[in-house]
């Protein structure tokens, strides 16, 4: 029976730290505070008390109890701030685990109650776990709005208009059995090429929000020996840019995540491009290929000691830089002139990049991030759009419109939402 079950995990970091907070979700959340405190403490308020159980003492801390509904999960929830101790931590984890009706919690269980007992919808709980993951100032801005329900307050709001449309459609389809089929009012169609255009709107702030939420992708690019990963580790370096992760490097590519002025930035140095009879390279220089057609700026390298090629396409926004001024001038037309010997230029670059940075994700932070809330916009725009040119059918119509209102309730979890859950809380932390 493991709904019935009680959950019990470290949801604070990793030990040892200061403090240590232990929580607990459940039914056997009181009995355990009633065993530890001999009575339950004031509802949300911390109370300072030996903390034990069976006999033994763990530690002294801080005890607060959040009886259902009103708590994170929606079920009777308690929290143990202890010392941030390995020993503590484990005899006391170990300790409450072995009472019957106790577990461990797995990854993301305390989240998927509170959506479960409706504390958060899917939209809420994306946003919670975006913001336990945000590093940069506009991350954290995003989703906090997410988590706080400013998404589904909107999708809400489309909903209920479309539900109101097919009312009306349907209410006419009632009164066609009765020979007395009346006009749709005047405004119908009307309020509903608004809907569309406001749909519209939204799905063009996908693309803002996916720069902010997954960072906004640089390619370092040129032939080879320009002085790319030269380039990515100076600016890598610099304190102007803070490493937001460790690198990773798959075969052909590296990537450093920075936080510039608030902004997500990745730094993406690949393999040289040149025409090549090497398979291994060869593939290497198609994936280059591939990032810089999916790079939102792509910075073309030429340095004087190397042969220059042509830029590759890109649909992005190429700044040509000249590398290694050190030892001269580039031939050709260049923006910007950079060493990383002498050091020339990069600060520049650096406050170019945060300023591209910056003007691509001015403004309010775009609600709509994901794959998820692009293919959902957009299969309600369809929906909408087969709608509005169907009027003439009240039945195809109203039938389009109850498509359209399924995709934002599959978007705010009210359908089809365990195959997003598992996916979703499998990246989510222990105690979360
Ligand atoms: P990549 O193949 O494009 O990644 O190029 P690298 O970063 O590996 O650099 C190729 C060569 O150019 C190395 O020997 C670097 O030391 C040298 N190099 C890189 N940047 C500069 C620079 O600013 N000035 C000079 N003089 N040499 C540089």
């Amino acid at each position: 029976m493991r709904d019935g079950d009680t959950i019990v995990a470290l949801s604070s970091g990793s030990v040892p730290s200061g403090v240590a907070v232990i929580r607990l979700s459940g039914p056997a959340s009181g009995p355990v505070l009633e065993a530890m405190l001999g009575a339950l403490p004031q509802p949300r308020r911390l109370l300072l008390a030996e903390i034990g159980l069976d006999g033994r003492l763990f530690d002294r801390g801080l005890v607060a109890w959040f009886p259902g509904p009103h708590s994170f999960t929606g079920e009777d929830c308690a929290e143990l701030q202890v010392h941030g101790s390995p020993a503590v931590v484990r005899g006391l984890l170990r300790a409450l685990a072995a009472r019957p009706g106790l577990r461990l919690a797995e990854a993301g269980e305390f989240t998927r109650r509170a959506f479960e007992n409706g504390k958060l919808d899917l939209t809420e709980v994306e946003g919670l776990g975006d913001l336990i993951e945000a590093e940069t100032e506009a991350q954290r801005r995003q989703a906090f709005a997410r988590m706080s329900g400013h998404l589904s307050a909107q999708l809400e709001s489309w909903r209920e208009s479309l539900l109101d449309a097919r009312a009306e459609i349907e209410a006419q389809l009632d009164f066609s059995d009765e020979g007395d089929v009346g006009e749709l009012p005047a405004h119908f169609a009307g309020s509903l090429r608004l809907l569309l255009r406001e749909l519209e709107g939204a799905i063009d702030t996908v693309g803002r929000g996916r720069i902010i939420r997954e960072g906004l992708r640089v390619a370092l690019a040129g032939p080879p020996n320009v002085g790319k990963s030269s380039l990515l580790n100076a600016l890598a370096k610099s304190d102007v840019a803070i490493v937001t992760d460790e690198p990773g490097t798959t075969r052909d590519v590296r990537e450093v995540a920075v936080d510039l002025g608030g902004q997500l930035v990745i730094l993406v140095d690949m393999a040289g491009l040149r025409d090549t009879d090497s398979k291994a390279e060869a593939e290497g220089v198609r994936r280059a290929r591939a990032e810089i057609a999916q790079a939102d700026l792509v910075l073309w390298l030429r340095a004087p000691d190397v042969p220059d090629v042509r830029p590759e396409a890109a649909a992005a926004p190429v700044w040509r830089l000249a590398t290694k001024a050190d030892l001269g001038a580039a031939a050709g037309g260049v923006d910007m002139a950079i060493s990383t010997h002498s050091g020339q230029g990069l600060a520049e670059l650096l406050e170019r990049l945060a300023g591209f940075a910056a003007a691509t994700t001015a403004g309010q932070a775009p609600l709509l991030s994901r794959e998820r809330d692009l293919a959902a916009l957009q299969a309600a725009q369809g929906s909408l759009g087969e709608a509005l040119g169907r009027l003439d059918d009240p039945e195809i119509a109203a039938e389009a419109l109850r498509r359209a209102t399924h995709a934002l309730e599959r978007l705010l979890g009210r359908m089809d939402a365990e195959a997003v859950l598992d996916r979703l809380f499998s990246a989510f932390c222990i105690g979360k």
